[in-house]
């Protein structure tokens, strides 16, 4: 495309404005609410200049000739961000909140939340994912889930939000079982877990009776820790005290190498709802 190559030249600092936080899109909140796409291009700074109206494929015609709108590589990008989003796994609940929503009620959640921050600001260039511990209701599912919103819209990459429950292992388990569904899905489904470039872990935590659903999710941070991708988990517990001794330490020391541990303990959120 010969406008899209010619915009690519100048940085996205030159081509769009500080509204859009040079990005080219917006987010409208609110319209996720009405059903339709909570994205649009920059009012300043891409519609401006935008002549196909906004419909696809994003063409105008000049002087009889067929030209590719200004709007173009903007609007696919945010078609691309709607359809990675959609299939990220966020649950309803948390979808399209940003670090506006999440309070700081407490120094332990503003701590977190400032790392979190960083950690958006610095992508791809981070070393370390985050391990977020705390009690129960400290937010750490809408942090994980407003980290994973605002990679996906910054940098169009492909995330996925998963939490660890009885469902999560009984889905993977039914994919052995010949009469289900999804049998003999299981290499495919921890393929991509293990590929993604971003993946929430929710709730991770690992049952000492169950040596199956241990070994799956060390599997799980092996693999993510083997292909250095960048991973959130989130847990109800002290990893150094819960995950010490499981595989003699390996889990707890994978962990501490591929992420910044950090204690989000505090007073019940969700009591502020
Ligand atoms: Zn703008
Ligand atoms: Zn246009």
């Amino acid at each position: 495309m010969a406008t899209e190559s010619r915009q690519r030249q100048k940085p996205a600092s030159e081509r769009f404005c500080t509204y859009c936080e040079h990005t080219g899109i917006v987010h409208e909140p609110g319209f996720e609410v009405m059903g339709e796409v909570p994205l649009s291009p920059c009012p300043r700074c891409v519609i401006p200049s935008c002549k196909c109206g906004g419909e696809s494929p994003y063409f105008y015609y000049d002087n009889g000739e067929i030209r590719d709108c200004a709007c173009r590589s903007v609007r696919a990008r945010i078609d691309r961000i709607n359809a990675i989003y959609a299939r990220s796994g966020i649950d309803k609940k948390y979808r399209w909140r940003f670090f506006d929503s999440y309070d700081s009620i407490h120094k332990l959640a503003s701590d977190a939340k400032n790392t979190a921050y960083d950690l958006v600001k610095k992508f791809p260039n981070v070393k370390k994912g985050l391990f977020l511990w705390g009690n129960p209701g400290t937010g750490k599912t809408l942090l994980s889930s407003i980290i994973l919103t605002e990679l996906i819209l910054r940098h169009a990459v492909e995330g996925r939000f998963i939490k660890i429950s009885r469902t999560f292992f009984n889905r993977l388990r039914a994919t052995f079982n010949a009469e289900s569904e999804t049998y003999g899905e299981a290499n495919r489904i921890e393929r991509e877990l293990a590929e993604v470039d971003v993946l929430v872990v929710d709730d991770f935590g690992v049952q000492r009776d169950s040596p199956w659903e241990a070994e799956t999710l060390y599997n799980l941070v092996d693999a993510r820790y083997e292909a250095e991708k960048f991973t959130i988990f989130t847990s109800n517990n002290n990893p150094f005290k819960t995950l010490k001794e499981l595989s003699g330490g390996r889990i707890l020391s994978r962990l501490k190498e591929m992420c910044s541990i950090v204690e989000v303990s505090g007073p019940d959120y969700r009591d502020r709802l």
